[in-house]
């Protein structure tokens, strides 16, 4: 089975050689488990998307429900799991995002924002986007991407792209220090704006989730928000990774009490039952199409399968108090990996907020960076690599960055389950020290 897998299908973001792909056979709760019985504990939801873990079957008998019901119409027409998930985004969402258009990922969610801040800012077409970020795989999300690590066909920049420098602090691109530095990397983008021009919108992940969970000082996005509205560009929140609960807030633009104009997500969306993607937006955004022409559309589009799991995830939430379970998880997660930093010389910074954290690693001492970017880039396999594999031997799953490892397991581990991924890193970890 293994053969055909590696023969015939891609492995993504990677060289085909030497691919040996673990075959899941199921999974249940935090675990799953490969076709010899073995057991694994998921310690980073997969790529941070498996939010209410596996097996949940309220959120199944949804799925399925509407898979007897109403599989497919086309999205010209309505369905009553379109009302009802709507009503569910309506809910949760930030309180002036009031009109969605769905699709099946978080790459698509950004294309469709691109082509709505394009068409209301229309002759402004320039997006702004970080360095450290990741918006997704296509053309578009590929070109506001960030992190040199997607690149690998030039040129892939979409016209338009104008990058601003993100708030890590760890090793700040400006090289000053918090809080002297008084958020310069936000400060410094309404210069940036002022003198591109033609600035349409600003594209933000709340928190850097695949280049490193960079959590921004409390005054960083703010002050960015100020900025967009101040020189009256969109401001568009990439929840793709942080909305859902992950960090203890239904999306993270809560923890800052703001208001995007344009909400894209994904993942947690369905908690990864089915594929979904959302891109939210505005009372003016929605008011404009009432006498534009949206020019954009799938045939996958508000799926009524892809649908099914929305209503099902908030009432997942809401039955198991998840937000409060995560923020008291959360915390205990936090003090942990804080007492793995002072036992390993090799972890140079924890960061995180709710069940979404960091490892940072660095050479023998807390400042000589690990590097990894550029083995990663060239497909040579960087130390993180070393370790995750290593976790897997133990029966753990960690995603890991060039140089750091994504803890963050499913919404509803438990502090015990949330021990046995402590020691296991622990063990690990004394490897790399
Ligand atoms: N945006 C962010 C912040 C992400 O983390 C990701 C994926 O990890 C994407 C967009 C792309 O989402 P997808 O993989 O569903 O296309």
């Amino acid at each position: 089975m293994d053969d055909i897998i590696k023969d015939h299908t891609f492995k993504t973001w990677s060289k085909q050689k030497g691919w040996n792909p673990i075959i899941v056979d199921h999974a249940k709760g935090v675990y799953f488990y490969d076709n010899s019985g073995k057991k694994y504990l998921d310690f980073s939801s997969q790529f941070v998307n498996v939010n209410l873990g596996y097996g949940n079957e309220n959120v199944i008998n949804a799925i399925k429900y509407q898979l007897d019901k109403l599989q497919y119409i086309n999205p010209s027409f309505g369905a009553e799991i379109r009302a009802k998930a709507t009503q569910a985004l309506l809910e949760v969402m930030p309180k002036n995002i009031v009109k969605f258009f769905f699709s099946t990922s978080g790459t698509e969610a950004n294309e469709a924002a691109i082509k709505i801040v394009r068409q209301v800012k229309n002759p402004s077409y320039k997006i702004l986007a970080r360095y450290r970020s990741y918006h997704g795989a296509t053309e578009g999300s590929i070109s506001l991407t960030g992190d040199y690590r997607r690149w690998f066909v030039e040129p892939n920049t979409m016209p338009g792209v104008v990058r601003y420098p993100e708030p890590y602090c760890f090793r700040c691109p400006l090289k000053l220090k918090y809080p002297d530095c008084g958020i310069a990397c936000a400060n410094y983008v309404d210069y940036i704006i002022k003198q591109e021009k033609n600035v349409a919108g600003i594209i933000v992940e709340p928190i850097t989730g695949t280049n490193g969970v960079i959590v921004p000082p409390k005054e960083y996005m703010p002050t960015l928000r100020k900025i967009a509205k101040e020189n009256d560009t969109l401001f568009i929140a990439d929840e793709v990774m942080t909305g859902w609960g992950r960090t203890g807030e239904w999306f993270a633009m809560n923890l800052w009490g703001i208001e995007p104009d344009l909400l894209t997500t994904a993942k947690g969306a369905s908690a990864s039952y089915i594929p979904i993607g959302v891109t939210g937006v505005n009372k003016e955004i929605s008011d404009y199409y009432e006498d534009h022409i949206f020019a954009h559309g799938h045939t996958f589009e508000a799926h009524p399968i892809s649908l099914a799991p929305i209503p099902a995830v908030v009432e997942e939430y809401k039955r198991l108090n998840l937000l409060s379970h995560v923020k008291i998880v959360g915390e205990y997660l936090g003090k942990r990996l804080q007492e793995l930093k002072e036992r390993h010389k090799s972890i140079g910074d924890v960061r995180g907020v709710g069940l979404f954290w960091a490892l940072e690693l660095v050479k023998d001492d807390k400042n000589t960076p690990l590097g990894g970017y550029e083995e990663k880039y060239q497909g040579i396999p960087t130390f993180t690599d070393y370790l995750a594999k290593k976790l897997l031997d133990k029966g753990m799953y960690v995603y890991n960055g060039p140089s750091w490892l994504v803890i963050s397991p499913p919404l509803i581990i438990s502090q015990s389950e949330i021990d046995e991924g402590i020691e296991k890193l622990d063990e690990v970890l004394k490897e790399a020290d």
